[in-house]
């Protein structure tokens, strides 16, 4: 194990033991997330569900399956990029996760992004976007991306939306395909030498900063 490994260990092993808030009652198994220490792409969803919470895995159930159709989308394997949560224990009956939870919860995430030290974070779902836009709303700040300046650190955001949602109405798979296409192209570009695409992602963040002026 590389040194990023050991301490995503060390994060997975402290999520297993904490108390911070009820959660680890009623859960069966923590999940503390799963994927390369090395990615370049961090996806983060809102709580384990019933699966999830039976195997440790994050994203096993049927929204994971369809999260899984979008990462061929997008050109990525699960095994090299990192997929997580915002709480790492299940919420009884899958309900919204409560303020104080994401709390409570908030440090490990926070590590293993620092850690991972990702290009691109896409936030699946209004919650995982919350944490970094804390007014946006999903409907309109989908399949953006943006700079975000997180913990002293500068990552390209792109929030879309939560596969579960989407497995729930055809029209927002049909975006959610979208987003994910666009994810494919962007990550081309950014790996492309000498690619424009990050001068023009801060040319339109200042456009909307100027906009906000107004
Ligand atoms: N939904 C989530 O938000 N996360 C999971 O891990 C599974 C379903």
């Amino acid at each position: 194990m590389n040194k990023k490994e050991e301490e995503l260990a060390r994060i997975a092993e402290e999520i297993a033991q904490c108390q911070k808030c009820p959660l680890y009652k009623t859960a069966t198994k923590p999940v503390p997330g799963q994927g390369s220490a090395e990615a370049r792409v961090i996806f983060i969803g809102e709580a384990p569900g019933y699966y999830e919470d039976q195997s440790g895995v994050p994203f096993c159930g049927r929204a994971g399956k369809l999260l899984d159709k979008m990462l061929v989308l997008a050109g990525l394997k699960r095994e090299d990029v990192f997929i997580g949560n915002i709480l790492k224990h299940r919420p009884p009956g899958n309900r919204d996760p409560k303020p104080e939870e994401i709390t409570a919860c908030r440090g490990f995430l926070n590590r293993q992004i620092a850690v991972i030290e990702p290009e691109i974070i896409v936030t699946l779902g209004r919650f995982a976007m919350n944490k970094f836009l804390p007014e946006a709303k999903i409907s309109q700040a989908h399949g953006q991306f943006r700079f975000v300046d997180y913990n002293d650190k500068e990552y390209i955001l792109f929030p879309v939306y939560h596969p579960a949602a989407a497995l729930r109405r055809t029209s927002l798979k049909e975006t959610e395909e979208e987003d994910f296409k666009k994810l494919k192209e962007f990550l081309f570009k950014l790996s492309q030498a000498n690619s424009p695409v990050k001068e023009e992602l801060v040319k339109r963040d200042d456009k909307e900063k100027q906009m906000s002026l107004l």
